[in-house]
């Protein structure tokens, strides 16, 4: 099936960008049935205005992004063998990057970044979690399984489990535990993979843990707003912080937190988790004096769409100045933002000297997702993470 798209869209296709969204594609001839009528999951050859050849695609009916690239190449189809030759080089790149052996949760495959669009790939330990954005998957699950069960056997993986909004199905034969532990640099923890966030956990902060894991070295106090199943806490306390206070409305993941830290043969008697909204507990903290050495937040994404981002930056300017109320003289904030619209230059408007006056701050360090998170060049929405330090 053959498409026609924007001659804007054929620009950025050419330079790497991975979607055409359909309202730049039309159907290649009058004749033909509308674009529209097409299923999801059908291979389509995208076409200039001018008849040049520009990508081969999967269609996706289900979702605004109506075309997902996988080609510029005229005469390399989109089978069997593309696939498995993506999703290898996918695999060797994280054999590479996790050989010492501390760390068996992270991202097999991370979609449009490893040029396989809208396919998510998380390891927990031996068991995988596979993602598939949109429809254009769909009617290729079975065969998706049939390429991944080898691959993942291969290194030891035996569960393949995909998950959907409220959905859930096991691949391989086996029944596969609901919750598992796993390591990350050595950091023992439990994984929900039946209900937890994303797709368990949320890998794409590994190395700003470890980086918030040297940065409290020596430290009294520190808050991990937003603390969810207290990843960033546990790093703290490793690091040697005498003391961690995790803020989340969600009680349960506390109870998830406290088990990391018993794990990990730290006491979590020594420690608070507050189930309190972040907002009102640095307000009363502030006026009761508390004071904190480092304070992290990484709250929700607070803008799920581009007409979200000017109320999105006014809650990060909101709450970053809430948060230097309890930050202690020379202390350290670490601010994150997972919102893919919200740009980094934007962001750091939210941590300016009028949103945090009179301390004198400086950004020590941005970074950004990890290497298995990888983006591309041409593709700026891919870069969804930002992790700003501030001291
Ligand atoms: N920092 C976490 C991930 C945060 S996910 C990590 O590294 O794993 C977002 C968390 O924010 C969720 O656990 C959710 O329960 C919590 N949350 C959402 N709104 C909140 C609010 N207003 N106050 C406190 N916690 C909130």
């Amino acid at each position: 099936m053959r498409l026609v798209v924007a001659e804007r869209a054929a620009r950025a296709a050419r330079r790497g960008h991975p979607w055409v969204f359909r309202d730049a594609l039309r159907p290649a001839s009058r004749e033909l049935p509308d674009s529209a009528g097409l299923p999801s999951g059908t291979v389509v050859e995208l076409h200039d205005e001018r008849g040049r050849f520009v990508a081969r695609a999967l269609y996706d009916a289900d979702t605004p992004i109506g075309a997902r690239l996988f080609t510029l190449a005229p005469d390399e189809p989109l089978d069997d063998a593309l696939l498995v030759q993506r999703l290898a080089r996918a695999f060797a790149h994280r054999d590479g990057l996790f050989a010492d052996d501390l760390t068996d949760a992270y991202r097999l495959c991370h979609g449009e970044g490893d040029r396989l669009p809208g396919l998510v790939l998380d390891r927990y330990a031996e068991l995988a979690v596979l993602r598939l954005d949109g429809g254009l998957w769909r009617p290729h699950t079975d065969r998706l399984r049939h390429l991944l069960v080898p691959l993942l056997r291969a290194r030891g993986i035996e569960h393949l489990v995909l998950r959907a909004p409220g959905e859930r199905q096991v691949l391989t034969h086996r029944e596969p535990p609901d919750t598992l532990e796993v390591r990350e640099h050595g950091v023992r923890f439990e994984v929900d993979v039946a209900r937890g966030q994303k797709t368990g956990a949320f890998l794409d902060q590994r190395e700003n843990r470890a980086r918030v894991r040297a940065l409290a070295r020596g430290l009294g106090r520190v808050c991990n707003l937003f603390s969810y199943t207290g990843g960033f806490s546990l790093a703290a306390a490793l690091g040697g912080a005498g003391e961690v206070v995790s803020v989340d409305v969600a009680g349960p993941a506390h109870e998830a937190a406290r088990r990391a830290f018993a794990l990990n043969d730290l006491d979590p008697g020594r420690h608070a988790f507050v189930t309190a909204d972040a907002f009102a507990w640095l307000e009363a903290a502030r006026a009761r004096g508390e004071r904190f050495d480092l304070v992290v937040c990484d709250p929700p994404s607070f803008a799920p769409s581009e007409r979200a981002v000017p109320k999105a930056l006014a809650a990060y300017r909101r709450l970053h100045a809430a948060a230097l109320g309890v930050l202690a003289p020379g202390g350290t904030l670490c601010a994150a933002s997972c919102s893919s619209h919200v740009r980094l230059e934007d962001f750091l408007g939210t941590l300016d000297d009028a949103v945090l006056p009179g301390r004198g701050l400086s950004v020590r360090e941005v970074w950004g997702q990890p290497a298995d998170h990888p983006t591309l060049a041409a593709w700026p929405e891919g870069r969804y993470l930002k992790f700003v330090v501030l001291a």
